[in-house]
């Protein structure tokens, strides 16, 4: 390089050359046939830690490239990985041969592209790995399927167990969403224990997960394992000094004789497991054709309630909440039917989950209210002007502070909110969500009542009672049936009579039924309020003005006494399905 013949340069324009090529931002490397360096400028001085920022720099991969380059003849570009500890830095290194003053010289430039590098590597890492628990994301596990799918030859069985941890939802608001995610990945680890290295385990959504178990010899081997996974998760979890407890609902299918592709094998394992879910949960069970016969089923339904909803195919039958010592009504409180498509009237015990799960039932409790203010005349004349009227609002709904600003709207402009009371389950209380400290203030200001619906089934206990604001609660009729002959029903019932009163709000025994359970209610209690078929069965306002016109007797007492012989609502006339 000293030598500038060659270059027909002047002593200056060399000179200027060279500060040139130190300082180029790109490191550049002269090497000669044996490796050695004969020229290093200062970026890649500082890449290959020649410019002492590194004890002493490995250089042998780089001479091994050189050889290898020199060899080959022609350019070669290379990725190299220089480690220093846990950091890693990138090179992207082109190597030219070239013959200079009869000498076989290799000149190298490289770029930095560990930025570059790092960024496609956390790419990939989410596009193949979850985050949270850093299991192979749905798209590996599919790709695992697909090319055992590709190399099988008959023979070779593979199982596809889809999981879905139980009530999770209940868990995160409950417990709150970190809880729930350290939850998730104690899960995962639980699950993957024991995993062969052909198996795989992926999350592929929430709380939903995939297991390939392949290779496999028979349906009971795959059984027992599963069995003894499920056993595994029933330990309690510590997590954030709490003890969780979380089961999971397993559906299996397997290859070949479930399907034939990764999707319909995928949606078979889904299948079967939301029959587990139906059936009580935390358990396992296969596929088999009963279950695709029911699934249709479950579409057509699905169909229909989508199209019910299009077609406000709804209306509201009526139950009222009665004095159980002067028979007076207190208030009514609306359920809603929905008309199916063969004009069957449905109970709500048939859609409403299925409303809440596609997402239908805000468009719902807007129809309800609709046809009540549409029917507020004939509510008056039925059951009193006093009478409040309480809508059913689902757990999922009063934690979603938009739905319950539009519903609070809506009932302010009915012109009478005061009339109405909410009722919700203890569920939308406990969990973490704003509905106390937010949502119910702003129904308290329009005058609407809060009652505490279906209490004692949900997740809180009597302590939690203490910190609901509510001015009702109703006992649910698992507590009521039977009472006179339920000592242990008892003891429930005077706890929360107590209670309650301490905390101001009325009780109402839900699901009376029979004259045994209203005689304990008036001996033993001082419960004042009853809900049940045996004072009214909820009733259409229609087929109550057809049967017997309302007398200004019944006018605010038990409407419904002088309609016992069509008190219905779900009458065989209208074709209710019970
Ligand atoms: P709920 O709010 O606890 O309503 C009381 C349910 O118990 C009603 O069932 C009623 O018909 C039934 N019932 C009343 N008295 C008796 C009795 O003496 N014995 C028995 N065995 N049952 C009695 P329904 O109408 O089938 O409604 C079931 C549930 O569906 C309701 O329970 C409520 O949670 C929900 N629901 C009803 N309408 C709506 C609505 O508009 N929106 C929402 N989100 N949920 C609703
Ligand atoms: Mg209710
Ligand atoms: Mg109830």
């Amino acid at each position: 390089m000293n030598d500038n013949r060659y270059f027909g340069a002047s002593e200056a324009e060399l000179g200027f050359l060279k500060e040139i090529v130190r300082m180029l931002p790109a490191g550049v490397t002269v090497q000669d046939a044996d490796g050695e360096l004969l020229l290093v400028n200062d970026a890649a001085a500082a890449q290959l830690g020649m410019d002492g920022s590194r004890p002493s720099p490995d250089l042998v991969p780089r001479r091994e490239a050189c050889c290898q380059a020199l060899s080959a003849g022609r350019a070669v570009v290379t990725e190299e990985a220089l480690h220093e500890g846990a950091t890693r830095q990138v090179l992207l290194t082109t190597h030219r041969p070239v013959r200079l003053a009869g000498r076989e010289l290799l000149i190298s430039a490289s770029s930095d592209i560990t930025e570059q590098k790092n960024f496609e590597d956390q790419l990939f890492r989410s596009a193949y790995f979850d985050e949270l628990t850093g299991l192979p994301s749905r798209r590996v596990i599919e790709h695992r399927a697909n090319s055992l799918l590709a190399g099988s030859r008959g023979g070779d069985r593979f199982a596809l167990a889809f999981l879905d941890v139980d009530n999770f939802k209940h868990i995160n608001d409950y417990y709150g969403h970190a809880v729930g995610d350290a939850l998730l990945v104690e899960l995962s680890k639980r699950l993957g224990r024991d995993l062969r290295e052909t198996d795989m385990l992926s999350r592929i959504s929430g709380d939903e997960f995939l297991l390939l178990l392949s290779p496999i010899q028979s349906q009971e081997e795959v059984a027992e394992f599963v069995q003894s996974t499920l056993e595994r998760l029933t330990a309690p979890f510590f997590i954030d000094g709490s003890e969780l407890f979380a089961s999971t609902s397993v559906g299996i299918s397997l290859y070949p004789e479930h399907g034939s592709s990764f999707e319909t094998l995928r949606q078979n394992a889904d299948i079967a497991m939301y029959r587990i879910k139906n059936d009580g949960k935390g358990m396992a069970a296969f596929f088999d054709a009963s279950m695709e016969r029911e699934a249709q089923a479950r579409m057509k339904i699905e169909q229909s309630l989508r199209l019910a909803i299009l077609e406000k195919r709804f209306c509201c039958a009526f139950q009222s909440k009665v004095d159980i010592r002067t028979q007076a009504v207190k208030g009514i409180e609306a359920l809603v039917r929905l008309r199916d498509d063969e004009g069957v009237i449905q109970a709500p015990g048939s859609f409403i989950n299925l409303a809440g799960e596609l997402g239908l039932i805000d468009e719902l409790t807007h129809l309800v209210l609709a046809e009540i203010v549409k029917s507020i005349d004939l509510i008056n004349e039925t059951f009193g002007a006093e009478a409040t009227i309480s809508i059913n609002v689902a757990a999922k709904q009063a934690g979603k502070p938009e739905f319950m600003r539009n519903f609070a709207r809506a009932l302010e402009e009915t012109g009478f909110p005061q009339r109405f009371m909410i009722e919700v389950t203890e569920d939308a209380f406990v969990a973490k969500s704003h509905f106390q400290s937010e949502i119910l203030p702003m129904f308290r200001k329009l005058g609407v009542g809060i009652s505490i619906d279906d209490f004692g089934t949900g997740y809180s206990s009597l302590s939690a009672l203490a910190d609901i604001t509510a001015d009702e609660i109703k006992i649910d009729r698992s507590f009521i049936t039977d009472i006179h002959k339920r000592p242990r029903s008892q003891g429930i019932l005077r706890a929360i009579e107590s209670l309650s009163e301490a905390l101001g709000m009325t009780v109402i025994a839900e699901g009376l039924e029979s004259y045994e359970e209203l005689a304990y209610l008036q001996a033993a209690t001082k419960i004042r309020y009853a809900q049940g078929y045996y004072f009214s069965r909820p009733i259409f306002l229609e087929e109550l003005k057809l049967a017997t016109p309302a007398s200004s007797e019944s006018r605010g007492s038990v409407a419904s006494r002088p309609m016992q012989q069509n008190r219905q609502g779900y009458s065989r006339a209208s074709g209710y399905r019970r």
